[in-house]
């Protein structure tokens, strides 16, 4: 991996594909994003208009002209991986196939989602059923390079993935463990009692982190501060300073030189001129101590 300069971190947001998927690149280059995050299609519907050979062809071109790279795709949210209601199910195994094909056409490192909520059925079989999706899944898509990514979520509701110990059992029970990755997200982890706000706290979260999963599959951070305390359980994204990580929370990952080559990308509110993308990110960039 090259070494990257401090002022020109890999940092960037997650951009509208609103008029087609090459506008998300369009829209990074505007602000100066190194990276970005997008969907690859209406995020709120099962279905969405196939993506053609030339948009596929001309997000390719603008995105290597751009060098935003790596990609990372937030797949639908109505997708559930270990949904109760079998037709539920079914629709989520199928869509996130369809998010796979859709980020291999494209050409895009990672397809980042949620394990899933286990509805009431438990968390050890939650943990089996997305695992189960995540097999059928991967079997139907044999050969491809994006990786399938877990986001450690907050915790909320019946949601799996707020203990790394969780993402583990999902993990352990994967046949294709090389297509797997992590992404953390810093508002959900703090919500879920990783306390990053501190440093004693940050250090011993990532020795767990990297005792439980290893660092080597840490793929993506989403920069999200938090508007509910530790241990809330409650996933709600602040602008970057203004919740309980706070700014110096945020400083020991954009110093951190493990961290140099990952993405970090904010999910935090915004407008249509991204002129809180620009704040949020100009703020990270702050925090990087001059070397
Ligand atoms: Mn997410
Ligand atoms: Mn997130
Ligand atoms: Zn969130």
């Amino acid at each position: 991996m090259p070494r990257r300069s401090t002022d020109r971190p890999l940092l960037g947001a997650h951009m509208s594909i609103a008029g087609g998927v090459q506008t998300a690149i369009e829209r990074g280059m505007k602000i100066g994003c190194t990276t970005i995050q997008m969907f690859v299609k209406n995020n709120t519907q099962w279905r969405g208009k196939p993506i053609s050979e030339s948009e596929a062809s001309e997000f390719k071109r603008l995105r290597s002209e751009s060098g935003i790279s790596p990609i990372v795709v937030h797949d639908t949210y109505l997708i559930n991986l270990c949904a109760k209601d079998k037709s539920i199910l079914r629709k989520s195994r199928e869509a996130l196939k369809d998010e796979l094909d859709r980020c291999e056409l494209l050409g895009v490192e990672y397809l980042n989602f949620h394990p899933g909520s286990h509805m009431g059925q438990g968390e050890s079989e939650g943990i089996k059923l997305i695992a189960e999706s995540l097999n059928l899944i991967h079997a139907q898509t044999p050969g491809y390079k994006v990786k399938s990514v877990l986001e450690a979520t907050a915790g909320q509701g019946t949601a799996l993935g707020y203990r790394f110990e969780q993402l583990r059992a999902i993990i352990d029970l994967i046949e294709e463990k090389d297509r797997m990755a992590v992404c953390i997200d810093t508002c959900h982890i703090l919500a879920a009692g990783y306390d990053i706000s501190t440093e004693a706290g940050y250090q011993a979260t990532f020795e767990e982190f990297d005792a439980v999963l290893g660092l080597n599959r840490l793929v993506a951070f989403h920069m999200n501060d938090s508007k509910r305390e530790l241990g809330s359980r409650v996933d709600r994204h602040e602008h970057i300073g203004k919740g309980k990580i706070g700014k110096k929370g945020f400083g020991f990952i954009m110093n951190d030189e493990r961290f140099r080559n990952i993405p970090k990308i904010l999910e935090t509110p915004k407008g249509e001129d991204m002129k809180e993308d620009i704040v949020n990110m100009r703020v990270l960039k702050r925090l990087m101590a001059k070397q």
